[in-house]
């Protein structure tokens, strides 16, 4: 095989991708974003490569959440705050459910670009070129606005690198301290409503007062007061990915410098396409969205096209079914993995096999729905002697309304109240929660 360089992707067929009209004003953005730093380092994104290999071995296990997509009108330091603290919270559970470290990685500092299922948008008779993310075009329904600008890939390179900076900083400036972490939980756990989890967060503030007995406290402990935190993104967007991509000198591989892993959509995984091709080359840990669609034979293509050397934590494969579906297509994607002998780490995302449209017009999803995904998977794991290796959620620390029911029951008529998500449903803080402590029961049964 001829060497891979970054720009190859080039050369294959592409989907999903806009048709920027001014070349003149994307080469310069190309060639601003190539004399940027990377937001993240080689050493980073191979130390979460040896904790995915782990979660795949069930060594480990990994959380990862955030927004559907990130949005510049709603980027504060608040919101990202919310979304790092309840992303704590939930690791604290789970770890406490695993008995085994959680691997934390948010759909943050780069989640900006979106896949579509249709490329217009039809509203009262007017169709437009759809929205394809805040690093792409705009959301509002106007003409202007959807028109694909270069220039936007700088303003989410920017709001990327400020949104690290921060999340560096919560990781280990204090923030991220397990006894203020709990308590935080236990304030969750103590409304009458969700008495049935104060067991578990009691047995964890146990947990907490016996280190703190036997001296293990922040003061004397630096792995109880920081985290490590890595960032994620679908590698959607080839320009921005591309433009951003370093050669390691320690390695002599590629790294993509937009964040520590990148995944492939389900729309965007043609095996001779360009995103398959443009990940392929990279040495950072790859996601890989595997959805009904997706055949035995093609993962069979895309795990030797992605994971050559079959290294561990390469490769995760994001199953995304639907719920009361992972026992009918789930199997045979397992065994593919089977007769491969191939390393992979397998994730649940119960997210995008579950978006449906509620009386009220809006897109959401159940959680009862979210919920049942997750089991059916930890079910055809545990049938098949495989080993659920961690969990995708689109969620985050705000108190929004977009995604019906948990405890503290959203309802149909509620999502009006604080639906904010510029693309797809995300559980709120509460919601979060509720589902870790319920992953946490699975993970103990
Ligand atoms: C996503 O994760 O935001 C997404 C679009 O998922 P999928 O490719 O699985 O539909
Ligand atoms: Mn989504």
């Amino acid at each position: 095989m001829t060497e891979w360089q970054k720009t190859n992707w080039r050369n294959k067929p592409r989907v999903q991708m806009p048709d920027y009209t001014d070349e003149a004003a994307l080469a310069k953005v190309e060639a601003q974003l190539s004399q940027y730093p990377p937001l993240v380092f080689a050493g980073e994104a191979r130390r979460l490569k040896q904790h995915l290999g782990a979660a795949g071995r069930g060594e480990a296990f990994l959380l990862q959440g955030g927004d559907c997509a990130e949005s510049f009108e709603q980027f504060s330091a608040d919101a990202i705050r919310d979304t790092f603290k309840v992303m704590l919270q939930m690791a604290m559970v789970l770890t406490y459910g695993a008995k085994v470290p959680v691997v934390k990685v948010g759909r943050m500092a780069g989640q900006f670009a979106k896949p579509r299922s249709a490329p217009t948008e039809m509203v009262d008779g007017v169709e437009l070129p759809s929205y394809r993310g805040d690093i792409i075009n705009e959301l509002a329904f106007t003409p202007e606005s959807r028109i694909p600008n270069p220039n936007k890939m700088l303003q989410a390179y920017t709001q990327a690198a400020a949104t690290l900076n921060l999340l560096r900083a919560f990781s280990t400036g204090g923030f991220a301290d397990m006894s203020h972490v709990h308590s935080w939980t236990l304030g969750f756990a103590d409304g009458q409503d969700v008495q049935k989890y104060s067991e578990i967060a009691d047995r964890i503030q146990d947990s907490i007062d016996f280190m703190g007995a036997a001296g293990i406290t922040a003061d004397t402990t630096h792995e109880f007061s920081s985290v490590e935190f890595y960032t994620s993104h679908e590698g959607l967007l080839l320009e921005y990915e591309e433009a951003l991509t370093r050669l390691d000198s320690t390695s002599g591989n590629w790294l993509a410098g937009s964040g520590h892993m990148i995944w492939i959509g389900d729309r965007t995984r043609q095996p001779d396409g360009a995103h398959v091709e443009f990940c392929r080359g990279v040495l950072n840990p790859i996601g890989l969205k595997c959805g009904p669609t997706t055949t035995a034979e093609d993962l069979k293509v895309l795990m030797a096209k992605l994971n050559p050397e079959n290294e561990e934590g390469r490769l995760t494969l994001i199953a995304r079914f639907g719920a009361g579906n992972a026992g009918e297509h789930l199997p045979r994607l397992v065994k593919a993995v089977k007769e491969e002998g191939a390393k992979v780490t397998w994730v649940c995302d119960p997210m995008h096999g579950n978006t449906i449209k509620s009386a009220t017009g809006y897109k959401t999803r159940p959680f009862d729905s979210v919920l049942r995904e997750v089991r059916d998977f930890f079910g055809v794991h545990q049938a098949e002697g495989t080993i659920p290796g961690g969990v995708h959620f689109e969620m985050t620390g705000l108190d929004v309304t977009e995604c019906t029911g948990g405890v503290r029951a959203v309802t149909e008529e509620d999502l009006s109240d604080r639906y904010h998500t510029a693309c797809d449903p995300r559980l709120n803080a509460s919601q979060s929660l509720e589902l870790a402590f319920l992953v946490a029961e699975e993970l103990t049964n």
